[in-house]
């Protein structure tokens, strides 16, 4: 019998007692994976210890949920169902994320060190809303006619994968799982999922609220398992028609691999960025310190695990009012349920040596330490938001995704050179442009190689706005319409209305 996990919040933002189950959740039950298996612990960032432990499934739980979504997706899900039928349980579905924003919110800080409040207006509410936006697409999943000669008519049809797989990462757990859940269902796939084996709280709570929302059994699908296990069998399985992830990129390859080597299953991949914000000086100081905010709530990402962090700014003035911010934030660094916090732990162990190792790798290699540099207290895995000034651009630090609260000042001179510099990396997921001067914004807009500008903004997405990276940030695009490709295959239909052969 599966177990649950109750943690009871009594904290100074959050009161209430929250109850999960930790089995998996196949055709709409909570089972044991079948070899019984062992258990994952899952750890408090903030304090090293474990909080609880869920199941960690294997490969034949992975053919028992494929099983159970195939089922799903040819009695009552995909084109079974009007689309107008899937957008409604989409849309309760959101309601009932709505009334659970505080529960899921709350074991998001618990289990990933992200502040209460972040959680709630960030991640849990870009749930709701994307849940509602592609809720509004279900029942506009058109093809085309197209006019090809008097004795022909021909048209496409838009149609779902079927089984599709999604596997997601620790930074932003239910909101990764709800970019992919969402275009997923609304364009009539059934979906096998596997949260990151450090965050599965959230997608275990998500679980209940699908059921509740009336979703027929096997629709969604929630394995928790390692990358290597759970991970590699989905993205081997040969009744996987295709399969969304975010992650690093060395595990994107393998999964494009292991496509290949199985049935060619399409893949969409959301992967690593080194994004730069370059801060041209014709802004005048006003737009120097609102140049600061903006890369503030950049490193803000960067802290907490974002792939979008700002790293080459140019403007004495301005280096001096980052340094401001970046205090602040080391001010406002602690646990997730503290008032005010505003900067997390990193999620693991591991995760923290690894931004320690890139810190350390910037000293030895001659960047000045501005601010931080050093662990945060004693207990858990923080790290001081940490800045560099007289980096340059053969450092590990300038040229690697350090996916932690590192950020580093490189001076330039010219717009060609900052344009050649911010090209000269195998990432192109986003980059800030920070300029007065039209032209030169859109300029920069057209001469970066990356999928997601901002000028003069911080990294605020749309629904209806794709993300996605190019070169080795990632392949095919969330959000907007765009989304919709990563899950529809298009049939072509021709009908001879001329004489017949
Ligand atoms: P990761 O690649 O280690 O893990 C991501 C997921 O893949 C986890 O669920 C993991 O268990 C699974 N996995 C690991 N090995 C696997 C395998 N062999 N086969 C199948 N699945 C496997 O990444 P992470 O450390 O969880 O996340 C951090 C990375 O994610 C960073 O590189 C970051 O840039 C990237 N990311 C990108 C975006 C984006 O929008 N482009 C958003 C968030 C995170």
């Amino acid at each position: 019998m599966p177990q649950t996990y109750t943690h009871t919040f009594d904290t100074p933002v959050y009161k209430g007692s929250v109850t999960i189950n930790t089995g998996l959740f196949i055709g709409g039950q909570w089972v044991d994976p079948v070899d019984g298996g062992d258990r994952i612990d899952v750890i408090d960032p903030c304090t090293g210890k474990v909080i609880t432990s869920v199941a960690a499934g294997t490969s034949k739980d992975v053919d028992i949920a494929v099983a159970a979504a195939e089922k799903a997706y040819k009695t009552s899900w995909g084109l079974k169902v009007p689309g107008s039928e899937r957008g409604k349980l989409m849309a309760k579905l959101a309601d009932l994320v709505e009334q659970h924003a505080d529960e899921l919110a709350a074991l998001e800080a618990l289990n990933g060190g992200k502040p209460f409040y972040m959680a709630k207006l960030g991640d849990i509410a870009l749930v709701i809303k994307a849940l509602r936006y592609y809720a509004g697409w279900a029942d506009k999943i058109h093809g085309k006619t197209i006019e090809t000669n008097e004795s022909k008519m021909a048209y496409t049809r838009h149609e779902p994968y079927g089984v599709v797989g999604a596997i997601t990462p620790w930074n932003a757990p239910l909101g990764s799982i709800g970019m992919k859940i969402t275009p997923l269902l609304a364009t009539g796939n059934v979906a096998v999922l596997k949260p990151s084996e450090f965050t599965p709280f959230t997608a275990l709570y998500f679980a209940n609220l699908i059921n509740e929302a009336g979703f027929p059994p096997g629709t969604v699908n929630i394995i928790n398992g390692y990358g290597n296990t759970v991970g590699g069998a989905i993205a081997m399985h040969p009744s996987i028609r295709a399969i969304g992830f975010t992650g690093s990129i060395v595990t994107g390859r393998k999964i494009l691999k292991a496509s290949a080597e199985s049935n060619l299953k399409k893949v969409a991949l959301e992967l690593g960025g080194k994004s730069p914000a370059i801060i041209f000086d014709d802004a005048d100081l006003e737009e120097v310190i609102k140049a600061a905010s903006i890369a503030l709530s950049s490193i803000i990402w960067a802290s907490d695990k974002s792939s979008i962090d700002g790293t080459r700014f140019n403007n004495e003035q301005f280096v001096q009012g980052f340094k401001k911010i970046a205090e602040d934030l080391a001010a406002a660094t602690g646990g997730p349920f503290e008032p005010g916090v505003q900067h997390g732990p990193q999620i693991s162990s591991l995760q923290f040596e690894r931004v320690m190792g890139y810190i350390n790798s910037g000293k030895e290699e001659g960047a000045k330490v501005l601010i931080g540099g050093e662990r945060h207290g004693d207990t858990g895995y923080f790290i001081k938001p940490t800045v560099f000034t007289d980096a340059t651009a053969d450092m590990k630090i300038i040229k690697e995704e350090i996916f932690g609260p590192v950020c580093s000042i490189v001076k330039f001179k010219t717009e060609e050179e900052v344009t050649e510099w911010a090209n000269n990396t195998t990432y192109g997921l986003a980059a800030y442009v920070m300029t007065e001067n039209v032209a030169r914004a859109i300029r920069m807009a057209s001469n970066i190689e990356a999928g997601t500008i901002w000028v003069n903004s911080g990294p605020v997405g749309d629904m209806g706005v794709p993300f996605g990276g190019y070169k080795q940030s990632g392949m095919g695009r969330e959000l907007g319409q765009y989304a919709l490709d990563a899950y529809t295959q298009v049939k072509a239909v021709h009908i001879n209305i001329g004489q017949r052969l």
